[in-house]
């Protein structure tokens, strides 16, 4: 595969917090790249340090070819506008910064206006947008110049449904055009929007892959859910461990495990039920999702 980025070894601190620690990875020309992260795990200090707005402590960003990579575009996480100008304004602003021919602001612009939804606002003050229509504006202005690589820092954050589908729409099809780097938390976004996902976690890279091969790489098993008629009782619970014999976690109601064939093991499982006098309310049998993967990667405990 034709790489376009490659971090290696990367190290950010910030006083005593490690931000960022030795991480290495490629990003793929005309990839969708997503930075999947909670909170503090590092994703904007990484993509900081990939598009040069700050420096690594040590360890560096290699671009492949230099002299063939003429742009990039940055969208922060934070929004960056110009509030007592126009959408249309802030468009033909930045593409001239840009040194774009009037012709190539109005084509890129009116393009840009309309597959993220703000033809009809496009002479409304910025200050006067909604939030999420000053988000996809920020994105607008990242692409004007139709970059080679762009990275956008939480593109979807504040964004309802209608309007995630519209952006997730439009980046995926500068695809190949243009290589994407983009942060979310959001798990299914991250899933829906990118080609391959980095997991992170307390500056560390967790799991690199599509999101098939993170979740076969972490676990190949299914996963299966039994909800249970009344609670178990407390006493039951390590004999139900050690007569599963499986990585079982118990809660009052619920008993979960994981296997890499339930089907061979259910009779089993239903028969040590009914011998306890159990009733069944429900059962499940499902593929491990990268929720389940990401959650035993990085814990359920709250950050920051
Ligand atoms: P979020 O999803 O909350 O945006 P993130 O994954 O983007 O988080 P970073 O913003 O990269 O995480 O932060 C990683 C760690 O570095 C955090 O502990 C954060 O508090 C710290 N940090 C980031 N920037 C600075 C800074 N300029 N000064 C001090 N500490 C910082």
């Amino acid at each position: 595969m034709n790489w376009i980025l490659r971090a290696d070894s990367l190290v950010k601190k910030y006083g005593n917090v490690i931000a960022v620690n030795d991480i290495t990875f490629e990003i793929f020309r005309g990839e969708i790249f997503g930075f999947l992260g909670p909170n503090g795990a590092g994703k904007t200090t990484t993509i900081r340090m990939m598009s040069g707005l700050i420096k690594p402590d040590s360890g560096k960003v290699i671009i492949n070819n230099p002299d063939s990579l003429k742009s990039i575009g940055i969208c922060p996480q934070h929004i960056v506008i110009w509030e007592n100008l126009t959408c249309y304004e802030q468009i033909v602003f930045t593409g001239k910064m840009y040194n774009l021919s009037s012709e190539e602001v109005r084509n890129k612009g009116t393009e840009l206006l309309g597959a993220l939804g703000l033809r009809g606002v496009k002479d409304r003050l910025a200050k006067k947008l909604s939030g999420g229509m000053q988000r996809r504006l920020n994105i607008a202005l990242a692409l004007i110049h139709s970059p080679e690589i762009v990275f956008l820092d939480e593109p979807q954050a504040g964004l309802d449904p209608q309007s995630r589908i519209l952006v997730r729409e439009y980046i995926r099809s500068i695809k190949n055009k243009t290589t994407v780097v983009l942060t979310t938390h959001d798990m299914e976004e991250a899933e829906k929007l990118s080609d391959r996902i980095c997991i992170i976690d307390k500056g560390k890279l967790l799991s690199i892959g599509t999101a098939d091969e993170i979740i076969n790489i972490n676990g190949f098993e299914d996963l299966v859910e039994i909800d249970i008629e009344g609670d178990i009782e407390t006493e039951l619970l390590p004999f139900i461990d050690k007569e599963f014999g499986l990585d079982i976690s118990v809660t009052t109601r619920r008993i979960t495990f994981k296997s890499g064939n339930p089907v061979a093991q259910l009779e089993k499982i239903m028969k040590t039920i009914r011998e306890h006098n159990l009733n069944i309310n429900s059962l499940q049998m499902r593929k491990r999702s990268l929720e389940d993967i990401f959650i035993s990667l990085t814990g359920r405990s709250l950050r920051e």
